[in-house]
C-alpha cells in the first residue's frame, strides 16, 4: 500500500487529500481530508489516469510570424505528451488562422484534438 499527498484543484477550496492506495490494483483503500466526493474521483483519476491540458507551438509558413499557439482540447494522458509535443512540432500551417480551428483530430489516437488557441488574419 502506498500514500500521497495531494492537492485538489477540482475547486478553489484545494483541500489537501491524503490518499493510501494500491497501484497494482487501481484501488484506493482510503482518502482523508476531502470536503466533498469530486475528491474521490479527482484522486482516482490523478493516482490512475492522469491527465493535463497540452500546451505548446506549431510553426506558420508566413514571412511576419514564426509560431502559433495551440493546445489540446480536452486534457491528454500526461504519459503521452512528452510524445505528442515532439509530433506537434512538425505540424506547419497556413495563415489565416482563428481561434478554436482544429488543426489535428484524435492525434496520436489519443481522442485528444489540437486546436488554435489564437486568431491571425494577416498573411
Ligand atoms: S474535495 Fe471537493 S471541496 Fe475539496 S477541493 Fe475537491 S472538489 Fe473542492
Amino acid at each position: 500500500m502506498k500514500k500521497k499527498k495531494m492537492t485538489c484543484i477540482t475547486c478553489p477550496i484545494g483541500c489537501l487529500l491524503e490518499v493510501d492506495y494500491e497501484l497494482t490494483k487501481k484501488e484506493i483503500i482510503s482518502l482523508k481530508s476531502n470536503q466533498c466526493k469530486k475528491g474521490y474521483k479527482f484522486a482516482q483519476d490523478e493516482l490512475f489516469d492522469p491527465k493535463r491540458i497540452l500546451t505548446t507551438t506549431v510553426k506558420i509558413n508566413s514571412r511576419f510570424f514564426k509560431r502559433l499557439p495551440v493546445r489540446s482540447n480536452i486534457p491528454a494522458p500526461k504519459g503521452m505528451i512528452e510524445r505528442m509535443v515532439k509530433e506537434i512540432k512538425k505540424i506547419q500551417i497556413n495563415l489565416p488562422v482563428k481561434m478554436g480551428d482544429v488543426l489535428a483530430i484524435n492525434f496520436m489516437d489519443t481522442g485528444v484534438n489540437i486546436i488554435s488557441s489564437a486568431t491571425i488574419e494577416q498573411q
